[in-house]
């Protein structure tokens, strides 16, 4: 559609003529009472823009955005615009501008299924329809006609109309109560906004059930600062809703945030809505924070995934000051927001509330999030080239996320802590209510680290200007006497990123000790500058079991071992008795199994030695991940299917060996339902299912129970009988999904065809069950019938990125990518493709590019490991 696609030039055009002093948006939300219909149904709304706004320069012309089934008036400064004329279904064009305008724009908007703009979900449950909008980085646009680029910030007041038994909230709240509009609706009036962006204003509508408390602060002048916090949820899910825990973490969050940045929380209330099929972990709309309601825990989950959601709560929060209130001016600089978010996350977590693993899970997840990314082809500076809104989708990516925030980590090492927070506190004052970009970060931290200006920009161009990861080696040489002669750290780039970077790091010596633990004997914190830098602090100490660079984890690196270091490995991984250590080593092997420098099954052998040892939860479930993935996708095909028995074995000695009712054994439950093949094994995942089997402490609940019977459907030992008899005990909208998910996992040929068929034939179904039906069509243990789909795959990639909206088109690209099939013939058809398609989508090339990429590591690490 000509102008969907907004570019960074015509957002800097508009910026450079245009002031917006404030929208009042009217929604009439009536139809929503309906439930969603089938047959791409999803309906449309009314929706009543008035935008004022000045022009420097009078006559000239500027065009809003929006996308709309239809426009019904335009009227600009009380002249009627005829709409055939001036709206083309993504942008309305208005000429002859004055100095002071008003633009009335009233459209008839579509909800939508796919979770961008206003999303409609109807739960299966009750019967009850539920609505939120989701907008980063540019989808008011569907729900209002807008000026849609974060650097045209207004006040912002909404009006809606909707059921009158129906909770309505917004960033503001809502003036009195809401007013009788007849025929069972009602009217709610929100004061205007503080000036914020377009994509983080909200409306949440629905018979959510509402959690009400208090936050409250005496702030240094003296003042009392009281925020009403909100938490809201489906009525089907109130049953597990721990409100009481979330508005823990969130009253703790606003202790930190308040202490160390010292600009009090500036946007009033702060609601927090866990809202259905949402398409991403959390978006941070000044006091209407929206989360992905698989954070309210059906069943039983581990400590790692309230940590995790506690972590979310904060990044959020850290966006009221990072994002709502200072906000990026073009998405070039979206790290500066997410990056930092990022880093606070975890900083907040570990700092304010009862969760001490934070900076493990961030060593051992996020970061293995960014060295992933920025291997790709496809990688690119923290700072980034955003040329137009597709773009802008792709870059919510782990380079802007978690490299930004590991950036920002060893940001507080190079600069120090006070230095990094007064910083923050001098940008939040002299930007509030405005947009920056980089200069303005470093302008702030050159005054504050006492660093200076060069070093600060030096530090820039090396961290945040520049692609690619460097890898450290230690080079160790010892004297007569076993001691250290001399420890070197060597330090590597790549051909196409070539930069070698000053790094701040520890080294850690560990030993045995007299029980047998490898501890740390010694460490030194140093400056790596350059290829070579010698630990000269290490010298003359007694010859280490292993040497470990990066040790605290305060740079983000690859890290390698000497021979003698990997050997202790081997034998004793799980010995490391500090957890972040062991992560960190952890967290090394994994990289070099997936670059080819450690055979697969080395990988397997070292999780089936030590995984039981693991003491914490995160760090564990993520080597079941990485162990799947080596399983899958790392392992040469001839020894593949024996690893998987091993894997499967090791996970039943290690679920019968977890304590009773721990976090540990529900853990390993869930990967023997990932691992089970062998007779025995299935035979334990059904008696568990019908009762004939149990493991002490082990509750089958909802979520284990759709678990196990996946592995009995990716078995072929689950018909659809099986399911649909298990949707009838939980016929929710997570049992839709995940009978989907099942469904699509059986080893036929017919459930495959139907899954492919369910996601591109239909262009209404909702991308929780897209990512359902390619999950389970992508079943590891099915790879050969997924074949006949390679051509096909490639055939419809173009029909696809145009036809569907990008969230969709992302999914489907990348996930119905062969990627099981690793081999000569799938990387010939991908060349294939991306030869005959130089013009396609930049954004569609990238993903293509990026599952390319994948696919050939695929095929180096399966070498290695058949070369082993
Ligand atoms: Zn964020």
């Amino acid at each position: 559609m000509p102008g969907r696609n907004l570019t960074r030039d015509e957002a800097r055009e508009r910026a450079r003529i245009l002031t917006v002093d404030a929208y009042d948006v009217d929604l009439d939300l009536r139809s929503a009472r309906e439930p969603v219909g089938g047959g791409g149904q999803t309906g449309t709304f009314r929706s009543r823009t008035t935008v004022r706004f000045r022009c420097t320069e009078p006559g000239a012309a500027t065009f809003l955005d929006l996308l709309a089934p239809a426009v019904h008036s335009v009227l600009l400064n009380g002249r009627k615009l005829d709409p055939a004329e001036v709206f083309d279904g993504a942008r309305v064009s208005v000429q002859g501008l004055a100095e002071q305008n008003e633009l009335v724009v009233d459209a008839e908007c579509a909800y939508s299924r796919s979770g961008e703009g206003l999303h409609r979900f109807t739960d299966p449950v009750d019967g009850e329809t539920y609505l939120y909008t989701q907008y980063e980085p540019a989808d008011a646009r569907r729900v209002f006609a807008t000026f849609e680029q974060p650097d045209l910030k207004a006040p912002f007041t909404f009006t809606v109309t909707a059921p009158a038994h129906w909770e309505v909230l917004s960033n503001t709240a809502a003036q009195g109560d809401p007013e009788d509009a007849g025929d069972g609706l009602r009217t709610w009036r929100f004061p205007a906004t503080q000036p914020i962006s377009t994509y983080i204003t909200a409306v949440v509508a629905g018979p959510y059930h509402v959690e009400r408390d208090h936050y409250r602060r005496e702030l240094p002048d003296g003042s009392v600062l009281e925020i009403p916090l909100g938490a809201l949820c489906r009525r089907s899910l109130a049953e597990y809703f721990d409100a009481d825990e979330i508005f823990t973490v969130t009253k703790q969050g606003l202790d930190f945030f308040h202490d160390e940045f010292d600009y009090p929380y500036p946007f009033g209330k702060y609601d927090q809505a866990f809202v259905p099929e949402y398409n991403i972990g959390a978006m941070e709309n000044p006091g209407c924070v929206t989360f992905r309601e698989e954070y309210v825990f059906r069943s039983r989950v581990t400590e790692a995934s309230y940590e995790s959601r506690a972590t979310v709560i904060l990044h959020e929060m850290a966006h009221m000051w990072f994002g709502d209130l200072v906000t990026m001016q073009w998405w070039d600089d979206l790290w500066l927001k997410e990056s930092f978010a990022d880093f606070m996350g975890t900083f907040a977590l570990d700092e304010a509330t009862r969760h001490r693993a934070g900076w493990t899970t961030f060593a051992n997840r996020r970061k293995a999030w960014a060295y992933r990314q920025d291997q790709l082809p496809t990688t690119h500076p923290v700072t980034a080239d955003i040329r137009d809104l597709e773009d802008a989708k792709l870059n919510f990516d782990g380079i802007t996320y978690a490299k930004g925030a590991a950036v920002l980590k060893q940001l507080v090492a190079y600069a120090g802590r006070d230095a990094f927070f007064e910083g923050a506190r001098r940008y939040f004052r002299r930007h509030a209510y405005g947009n920056t970009v980089l200069g303005d970060l470093l302008e702030v931290l050159a005054e504050t680290s006492g660093r200076g200006s060069e070093a600060m920009a030096e530090w820039s161009r090396a961290w945040l200007q520049t692609a690619g990861v460097n890898t450290l080696t230690p080079q160790l040489t010892l004297d007569g006497q076993g001691r250290i002669a001399e420890l070197a750290v060597l330090q590597q780039a790549t051909e196409d990123h070539p930069e070698l970077r000053p790094h701040r790091i520890a080294v850690g010596l560990y030993g045995r000790d007299a029980a047998g633990a490898l501890v740390r004997t010694a460490r030194a914190e140093l400056d790596v500058t350059g290829g070579r830098t010698v630990v000269a602090e290490l010298a003359g100490q007694p010859r280490p079991e292993l040497v470990l660079l990066n040790d605290d984890d305060l740079t983000y690196c690859k890290v390698r071992f000497d021979e003698d270091s990997l050997a202790t490995l081997r034998d004793g991984l799980g010995d490391i008795t500090e957890p972040l250590a062991r992560a960190l080593a952890w967290s090394a092997v994994w990289n070099m199994t997936r670059d080819g420098a450690l055979p697969a099954r080395d990988y397997l052998r070292l999780v089936l030695r030590f995984a039981g040892q693991e003491s914490d939860i995160g760090v564990l479930q993520s080597l079941h991940q990485q162990a799947r993935s080596a399983l899958d996708h790392y392992t040469a095909e001839a020894h593949r299917e024996e690893a998987g028995r091993l894997l499967a074995e090791g996970a039943l000695r290690e679920l019968r060996a977890a304590p009773a009712g721990s976090d540990h054994q529900l853990a390993w439950a869930r990967f023997l339902a990932q691992t089970a093949v062998a007779p025995e094994q299935l035979q334990l995942v059904r008696g568990l299912l019908d009762g004939t089997e149990t493991v002490e402490g082990l509750e089958v609940d909802q979520e284990l129970r759709w678990a196990l019977w996946q592995s009995l459907a990716a078995a072929g030992e689950a018909d659809e009988a099986d399911l649909a008899a298990e949707l009838r005990r939980d016929d929710t909208a997570s049992g839709r999904r995940l009978q989907l998910h099942a469904l699509a996992s059986r080893p036929t040929a017919e459930a495959k065809a139907a899954a492919w068929h369910a996601v591109m034939d239909a262009d209404d179904l909702p991308n929780a069950l897209i990512e359902a039906q390619i999950s389970g069509f992508q079943q590891a243990g099915t790879r050969e019938l997924t074949a006949p789909y390679t051509e096909r795959y490639f055939a419809l990639l173009e029909d696809v990125w145009e036809s569907r909206t990008i969230e969709t088109a992302m999914r489907i690209v990348s996930g119905f990518f062969p990627r099981l099939l690793a081999g000569p013939a799938t990387l010939a058809d991908t060349d294939a493709w991306l030869a005959g398609h130089p013009d396609a989508a930049p954004a569609l090339r990238r993903l293509v590019l990026e599952s390319r990429d994948d696919l050939a590591r695929a095929m180096r690490a399966q070498e290695c490991d058949a070369a082993a």
